[in-house]
This record gives structure tokens, C-alpha cells and sequence, in this order.
């Protein structure tokens, strides 16, 4: 019923995508070569032999590549080109809103600090922002905009970089959990003083990495810091660890989205011997995740290579937040690293599983409402309309219901 230009031609939005896991390939050897980076490989065809799947063995195998694309993202020059390049290929295939995420900390070295890193990215999309709103083909097309998530991580180690390697050293008396929670603080700060200083889109606050041993709760004070400075709160939560972790993003960190969202409806995933009646708490959760509008930013390649119990995708949980009317969005997590894009997810969900034109206008007006947008209030109302009645001009053009 939808066809492939159909899907294309759209507005979409991507609401869950990782800068560091979205670069061209070609760009990612030529930085390599440039600035003397090992790589397994330097023919794309190489790399997605070696680096780049189309399916992984697991999550271990999934995070390889990140380790050779942020080894080229450390000044701002690369920084910026590959801002601007992944904007200009979202715009391509009809992504007109995108919120990108990155985890400055990992970019952070002897020339670059916080605020430098989240420059060079903004100066990246913002070029390409200009450029594809003026070379607009048809002007009742929404403009491009653009929104920068920070992530920080819920763990890390001495060698996950050099910022990173100088906390733990000065902090070595502290206990692990201390030092991630002190680094999450210092991000939310640098990150709303930037955002006041300088203007930038800086529109969310994420947590991100390893769910199991490392919970929510831990970072709660960041999060009370962002929740009070009005910034938008999205966790990384429900896609290795069960319900509660979803739970805790939302009644401790005060998450306006989760990120995946995949095991909200597992009881097997629901580990937490104080839960009796998983049955209900579940029901409870989904409840009130729905009730409350919490949007699930659903990844369904991603989840499939890192979950190598999820051969049948039609076995998704997207399923079950369809049938509870969950609001939910369609995201890629990683366009490189997954090898996907907005259009290969939605017509991946339409393949797998009932969506109805009315269902599918759902899920795309979603990803418009429930963004994190920089404007103002009337300003992201009207930006929505104009989306609206452009997705209704696509819709008549190829005969689809619009409704
Ligand atoms: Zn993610």
C-alpha cells in the first residue's frame, strides 16, 4: 500500500540517532587516513565486512565500530564535516526534523573542551541547515530543524577517554558510582550554561551504556539539575534491562521519552524479587506510559542486532505498544553502525506489522509533537501544522488515505 517514494517523500522526523554512530563511510576513511587512524580496513566494502554489519553477534560486536568513529572525531573540523554531512543525509531522504545525540565527554582532549566540542557539532548542522532550507524545492515543504541531545553514560572506564581517564585519576579514592554520577552533574551544567550563553539548540539531556549494574538512580541529581533549568529528559532505558529500569527513568529522572523501550512488556525481563505481581505492575507502567503521552523512541533494527534472541522482528514489543496505543516514534539509533535510515525503519514497521494509513500518520505526527523543538510553543505549533499539511499534500499525490 506504501510505496517506497511514498516513504521517502514524508516528513519524518529521527528522534534517536547517535552522531558517532552515523557517519559516512567514505568519511569516515578519509578522516582515518588523514589524521593517521588504524582501521581494520579502508574500502567501505572492507569495513562493512570486518566493522559495519548488517547483523551482529551481539552488543559487545554492535559497539566495535564506535571505537574507530570517535577516534576520528576529536578536533572540530572533523566534528563539524561530519555534523554537517549527517544532516545533509537526513535531509535527503525527507528527515526534516532531526535531535542528534552525542556524549561530548568522549570527544574532550587537549584542544577541545565541552563547550568546543558542542560548537563545532552546532556549526556543522547549522551550515547545513541554511543550505537546505534555501535549495527547498517545493516551498510548501517544512523547513529542516535540527535539535543537539547530550548523552552521558551511565558507566565508564579510565580508557574510554581521555577526559574520562583524568577524572578517574583525580577522583581515584571515590567510589565508581560516585565519580559517574559527579560526571553526569558536570555534563548537565556545562550543557544549560552553554545552551543560556550561547543560544545553541541544546534541547535534551540523555542517559546512555550499560543498563545492567548501573542504574537511573544514580544519575538522579543531574537529571533534577536539567528537569529544573527546563531542559527535556530521554533515557536510554527497557533495552537490556526489564521494566523497572524504564520505571526508574521516568519516576526518577523525569523522562519526557525513552529511548528503545523494547523489554516494557517482559516478564522474564522483570527481575526485581519486590515485584509480585508482575503482571499488574506491567500493566500499571504501559498504563501510565500511555495515559502521560511518554514517547517511545522505538529502534527496531538496532534492537535486532543487539538482541540475538530477536530473529522475527514481526516478535518486536512494537507490536504490544501498538496494540496499547502507546505513542511511540520510529528512530534509527544509528545509520552507520545499524545500516538503516528513517525510510528503511518505516518500511521495516510496515512490513512487520499492521499499520494502517491512519496508524502510520500517528507515528509520524508524533515524532513531530513530541520532539524536544528549540522554538517556542506557537512556533513548534505552527511548525507541526505546516508538517501536517504537507504530509496531507504527499498523501493525496499518491493516493493514500491521510487519516
Ligand atoms: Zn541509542
Amino acid at each position: 500500500m506504501f510505496s517506497n517514494e511514498f516513504i521517502r517523500e514524508i516528513p519524518k522526523t529521527d528522534l534517536h540517532v547517535h552522531l558517532d554512530g552515523s557517519l559516512r563511510l567514505a568519511t569516515l576513511i578519509d578522516l582515518a587516513k588523514e589524521q593517521n587512524v588504524s582501521l581494520p580496513s579502508y574500502t567501505p566494502e572492507g569495513l562493512m565486512d570486518t566493522v559495519f554489519k548488517k547483523a551482529y553477534k551481539d552488543l559487545p560486536e554492535y559497539l566495535q565500530g564506535f571505537a574507530y568513529t570517535c577516534a576520528v572525531m576529536q578536533d572540530p573540523d572533523s566534528l563539524e564535516r561530519v555534523s554537517y554531512e549527517f544532516a545533509l543525509d537526513n535531509a535527503a531522504e525527507g528527515v526534516y526534523y532531526v535531535e542528534v545525540r552525542f556524549a561530548p565527554q568522549l570527544h574532550v582532549n587537549d584542544q577541545m573542551d565541552i563547550e568546543t566540542v558542542i560548537s563545532s557539532v552546532n556549526r556543522g548542522l547549522e551550515r547545513a541547515k541554511k543550505e537546505i532550507n534555501k535549495n527547498k524545492k517545493d516551498a510548501d515543504m517544512p523547513d529542516f530543524e535540527y535539535g543537539i541531545i547530550v548523552c552521558n553514560l551511565r558507566m565508564f572506564m579510565g580508557e574510554s577517554s581521555p577526559y574520562y581517564k583524568k577524572i578517574m585519576d583525580a577522583l581515584s579514592w571515590s567510589p565508581r558510582k560516585e565519580i559517574f554520577a559527579q560526571a553526569s552533574l558536570q555534563l548537565a551544567r556545562a550543557a544549560i550554561d552553554i545552551r543560556d550563553r550561547k543560544g545553541y539548540p541544546i534541547v535534551g539531556f540523555d542517559l546512555a551504556g550499560a543498563e545492567h549494574g548501573y542504574p537511573a538512580i544514580d544519575h538522579m541529581e543531574a537529571f533534577h539539575y536539567a528537569h529544573r533549568n527546563f531542559m527535556k529528559k530521554t533515557v536510554h532505558a527497557g533495552e537490556a534491562y526489564g521494566a523497572e529500569s524504564i520505571f526508574q527513568a521516568i519516576t526518577a529522572l523525569h523522562a519526557d521519552r525513552i529511548g528503545h523501550g523494547y523489554l516494557l512488556f517482559s516478564k522474564e525481563a522483570l527481575t526485581n524479587p519486590e515485584i509480585t505481581d508482575k503482571e499488574a505492575y506491567l500493566k500499571k507502567l504501559s498504563e501510565y506510559i500511555a495515559d502521560r503521552r511518554i514517547t517511545i523512541e522505538v529502534c527496531l533494527t538496532s534492537n535486532r542486532q543487539t538482541n540475538p534472541g530477536l530473529v522475527d522482528i514481526s516478535k518486536h514489543s512494537l507490536r504490544d505498544m501498538l496494540k496499547h496505543n502507546l505513542s511511540v516514534t520510529l528512530c534509527t539509533d544509528n545509520r552507520l553502525v545499524s545500516q538503516t535510515t528513517v525510510s528503511d525503519e518505516i518500511e521495516l514497521a510496515i512490513k512487520n506489522f499492521e499499520i494502517s494509513s491512519s496508524t502510520l500518520r500517528n507515528i509520524i505526527v508524533y515524532g513531530f509533537k513530541r520532539s524536544f523543538f528549540p522554538g517556542s510553543y506557537v512556533q513548534k505549533r505552527n511548525y507541526v501544522r505546516g508538517v501536517i499539511d504537507y504530509y496531507e499534500k504527499i498523501c493525496k499525490k499518491h493516493g493514500i488515505a491521510s487519516k
